[in-house]
């Protein structure tokens, strides 16, 4: 049975090393289902939708199989009712910058992009493979999380490096969290009821990574990660932004690899490493709460550098009108809120403490603050779908 044009669904799948999302969107973008395959590759796999059942999930193909199993059984006739697949790509690199519909040339430039990371654009492209092969002629789209700072200006992508290493080997600040903080900034224009191309905004993506960008008139201007998803903030297990001597000093110290250093900066740093205890920011609380030093110092830590990004990026805006707060931490940690913007009432930003305690979404700053704080809870899914919406 063919699907009626209007009633097509989109699909949007998040491929990442060791789990897939996926949600369903009818054709007004209303979602219908979502779930997450997790631990692909181990022996405890499972697929959560409705419910969690334990299965054997050894590799992504599988993994799409089983959504599309699920999905075929409660959600969708048959292929022809599916418009068109969005997937999530964290890089693209210079060339992809628009979401663009996959073919050879897509997945050769995702494929390029392999060693700028390595932890996502393998996995994204083994979902897409898959699912080409198990859903032939239905259009997929990529929308990658980079695209959304094509605007960010030489001086800013630029590092102060020989420049014949950016002309070799495109070494530039790329940005990622891109769909998230579009759909965030979107979103802030929407709550504060003006246009967003009248708006300076600076959002913060705190989640188990994080990030933040300036936003200036519907335009990127900065962002805090760089050439890979490392720079900027400190996060669950990555350090962001060191000296970058310190590489050097531990290879020889510790008689360390460069792909151990490599290691240590992506997954054992940042609040693990720091504080001893988790990547998790609600275990590090509540040690921190039983006096645990270690967590108190990484929370100090990570809200210190929120705030001086908070503080460069006003200054980069030339005058924020608002400070956006999202993903896990963002979104729920009233605490982490409250530190981050504490003592800038000199600079216009004064937070609500009985707002920010209770506010899932919306402004949570006094009426008086001059630049607006927010907490908008992100949906890349749904952004991705708008973008699918757009090109098929
Ligand atoms: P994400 O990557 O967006 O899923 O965010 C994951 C992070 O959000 C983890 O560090 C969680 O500990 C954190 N998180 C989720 N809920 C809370 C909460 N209520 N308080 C503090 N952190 C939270």
């Amino acid at each position: 049975m063919t699907g009626n044009k209007k009633d097509k669904k989109i699909l949007v799948l998040n491929c990442g090393s060791s789990s897939v999302k996926y949600v369903l969107f009818d054709n007004t973008l209303n979602r219908i289902t979502k779930g997450n395959v997790e631990r692909i590759g181990s022996p405890d796999a499972f697929i959560v939708s409705d419910t969690k059942e334990v299965c054997s999930v050894p590799d992504h193909k599988t993994a799409v199989e089983i959504i599309l199993e699920k999905l075929f059984k409660n959600a969708i006739k048959d292929k022809d009712d599916i418009k068109a697949i969005g997937h999530r790509v964290v890089h693209g690199g210079e060339k992809m910058t628009q979401p663009s519909i996959v073919d050879d040339e897509v997945k050769s430039e995702i494929k390029k992009c392999f060693p700028l990371a390595p932890l996502h654009n393998p996995h994204h492209l083994a979902g897409i493979l898959a699912i080409e092969q198990l859903l032939p002629g239905v259009p997929n789209v990529a929308v990658f999380d980079t695209a959304y700072y094509k605007t960010i200006p030489a001086h800013a992508y630029l590092y102060a490096l020989p420049y014949y290493l950016y002309k070799k080997h495109s070494i530039r600040k790329y940005g990622f969290h891109g769909i998230s903080h579009q759909f965030v900034a979107e979103k802030t224009a929407e709550l504060m009821q003006k246009p967003l191309d009248k708006l300076k905004v600076i959002t913060c993506h705190l989640g188990n990574g994080c990030s933040i960008t300036a936003t200036k008139h519907g335009t990127p201007v900065d962002t805090s990660m760089g050439f890979t998803p490392l720079e900027g903030l400190m996060m669950g297990t990555r350090c962001g932004d060191i000296d970058p001597s310190i590489v050097t000093f531990l290879a020889t110290s510790e008689s360390m690899s460069m792909n151990d250093v490599n290691k240590l900066m992506q997954s054992q740093s940042g609040l693990l490493g720091v504080s001893g205890v988790s990547n998790d920011m609600r275990a590090i609380i509540e040690e921190s709460g039983k006096n645990n030093e270690r967590a108190s110092i990484a929370i100090e830590m990570f809200c210190y550098r929120v705030k001086k990004y908070i503080g460069s990026y006003n200054a980069v805006l030339e005058g924020a009108d608002a400070i956006v707060f999202t993903a896990g931490i963002g979104e729920n940690s009233s605490i982490v809120r409250e530190k981050c913007v504490k003592g800038l009432s000199r600079i216009g930003i004064e937070i609500d403490t009985s707002l920010n305690e209770e506010t899932k979404e919306g402004i949570i700053s006094k009426k008086s603050s001059p630049i607006k704080i927010l907490v908008v809870p992100t949906n890349e899914e749904l952004m991705i779908a708008k973008q699918v919406q757009i090109l098929v």
